[in-house]
C-alpha cells in the first residue's frame, strides 16, 4: 500500500509540472502567471502536508491547508484572467485568511474539529462555484470549452458541498475524522483528475479564444466591427443550401446612406467615418438579435433577417432609417442632418437564391433613391 508521504509528493510534482507546461505554452502576459498560480498554490499545500507527515508538525498542516484554499481561489481568478477580469482581492484572499486565524485562535493546534474541516469544503464550494458562474456568464458560443468546464466545477463544487455536510464521520483530508491512507488516496485522485480536466480545458478556452479573434478579425470590417463581404460570400452559399431543405424565407434590407459625398467634402472623411458607424449602430438598434448585418461597401450596408414576412422586414427598415434620421441629425457637435434609403425584398424558400435576393434589395434602395431618397422601397418578387 502506498504511503501518505509517497501520495503528497507524487502530487507536489504533478502540480508543478503542470504549472511549468502552462509556463511554457506562453498565454497572453497577465493570464501566465494566473493560470500557474493554483497548481503552485497546490504544489505548495502537498510539500507542507508533506512535513507533518514526517516530523507531526500540525501547523505545517494548518498551512498547507491555507495553500489549499489559497489555489482554489487562484483558480476562481485563473478563469476571470482568460477574460480579462481584474483579481477581486478582498474575495481572494479574505476568506482564506479567516479561515487560518480562525484554526490558529478558536481551533487550536493538533485539532481537528469537523467545524474547521467543514471550513475548508465550505470554501473549495465556494470557489469552484465561482469559476463556474464566471464561465456561465460570459455564454460564448465560440467557447464550447468553457461549457464543459462550467460543468466540471459545478460538479467539484457540489462534491466540496457533500464532504462539509459530512465532515464530522469522514477520515482526513475528506473529513474530521483520524486520517486514513485510503481518504488521502481518494482526496488525491479526486484533486489530479479535477486539476488535469481544469488545466486542460483552461488551454483549450484559450486556443479557442484566439481561434475566435482570428475569426473576427478576418470577417469583420475594422470601422465599423459589422461582419464583412468576405463572410457574406461565405454565407450566401450556406443560406441556398439551408434554405432549399427547410424552406425559410429570408428578408433582406439593403440600405446607403444618402448624399454621402457632400458629407465627406463638407466635414472631411473623419466626419464620414463617423456617420458611418452611426449607420451600423442605427441598423444594430433596428433588426433582432440573431439578425445579420454586413458592411457591403463604403456607405451601403446588407442586413439579413431570417424567418421574416416582407411586413416585418417593411417594419425593421423604417426603424431604422427614422432611428438614423433622429440619431444623425447632429455628429460630434456638428449639424449633418444625415438619412439614408432603404430597399426591402424576401427570398422565394425552397427556390430561394440568396444572390438575386441581394440584387433585388438592391434593386428596391434604388428606386428609394430615385424616389426621393430618405425613404423604404420594397417588393415580395425577385
Ligand atoms: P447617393 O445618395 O446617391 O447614395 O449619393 P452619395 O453621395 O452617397 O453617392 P455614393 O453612394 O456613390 O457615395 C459614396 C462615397 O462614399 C464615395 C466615397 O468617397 C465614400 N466612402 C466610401 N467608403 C468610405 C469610408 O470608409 N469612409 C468615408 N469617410 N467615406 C467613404
Ligand atoms: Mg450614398
Ligand atoms: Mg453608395
Amino acid at each position: 500500500m502506498i504511503d501518505i508521504p509517497t501520495l503528497l509528493g507524487f502530487s507536489a510534482a504533478v502540480l508543478v509540472s503542470i504549472a511549468i507546461l502552462l509556463l511554457l505554452t506562453r498565454p497572453r502576459g497577465g493570464a501566465r502567471l494566473w493560470l500557474a498560480m493554483p497548481f503552485l498554490a497546490g504544489a505548495c499545500c502537498c510539500a507542507l502536508l508533506l512535513w507533518p507527515a514526517l516530523k507531526q508538525a500540525p501547523a505545517a498542516g494548518y498551512i498547507g491547508t491555507f495553500f489549499a484554499l489559497l489555489a482554489f481561489a487562484a483558480g476562481w481568478q485563473g478563469i476571470r484572467s482568460i477574460f480579462h477580469l481584474p483579481p477581486r482581492w478582498g474575495l481572494l484572499l479574505a476568506p482564506p485568511l479567516c479561515w487560518l486565524v480562525l484554526v490558529a485562535a478558536v481551533f487550536g493546534p493538533g485539532e481537528m474539529s469537523s467545524l474547521n474541516a467543514a471550513g475548508r469544503a465550505a470554501l473549495a464550494a465556494l470557489y469552484c462555484g465561482l469559476s463556474a458562474v464566471t464561465l456561465v456568464q460570459r455564454r460564448d458560443p465560440a467557447l464550447p470549452s468553457a461549457r464543459l468546464l462550467a460543468r466540471i466545477l459545478m460538479a467539484s463544487a457540489a462534491l466540496a458541498a457533500v464532504a462539509m455536510t459530512l465532515s464530522p464521520w469522514l477520515p482526513e483530508p475528506l473529513g474530521a475524522g483520524a486520517p486514513r491512507t485510503w481518504a488521502v488516496a481518494v482526496f488525491s485522485g479526486i484533486v489530479l483528475i479535477d486539476v488535469l480536466l481544469v488545466c486542460g480545458l483552461m488551454v483549450a478556452v484559450l486556443k479557442e479564444q484566439a481561434a475566435s479573434r482570428l475569426y473576427d478579425e478576418a470577417t469583420r470590417d475594422p470601422l465599423t466591427g459589422l461582419y464583412n463581404r468576405r463572410l457574406l460570400d461565405e454565407k450566401l452559399g450556406i443560406w441556398d443550401q439551408e434554405d432549399r431543405v427547410s424552406g425559410t424565407v429570408r428578408a433582406a434590407l439593403f440600405f446607403d446612406i444618402d448624399q454621402f459625398k457632400t458629407i465627406n467634402d463638407r466635414f472631411g472623411h473623419d466626419m464620414g467615418d463617423k456617420v458611418i458607424c452611426q449607420a451600423a449602430r442605427a441598423a444594430e438598434q433596428a433588426v433582432r438579435r440573431d439578425d445579420l448585418i454586413f458592411r457591403y461597401g463604403g456607405e451601403e450596408f446588407l442586413c439579413i433577417l431570417p424567418d421574416s414576412s416582407l411586413k416585418a422586414g417593411m417594419a425593421a427598415a423604417e426603424r431604422l432609417r427614422s432611428t438614423f434620421e433622429r440619431s444623425a441629425q447632429e455628429v460630434a457637435g456638428h449639424r449633418i442632418d444625415a438619412t439614408l434609403s432603404v430597399g426591402v425584398a424576401i427570398s422565394q424558400g425552397r427556390r430561394s437564391n440568396a444572390g438575386a435576393l441581394v440584387a433585388a434589395a438592391d434593386r428596391q434602395m434604388y428606386r428609394a433613391k430615385h424616389a426621393g431618397r430618405n425613404r423604404v422601397m420594397g417588393s415580395d418578387g425577385d
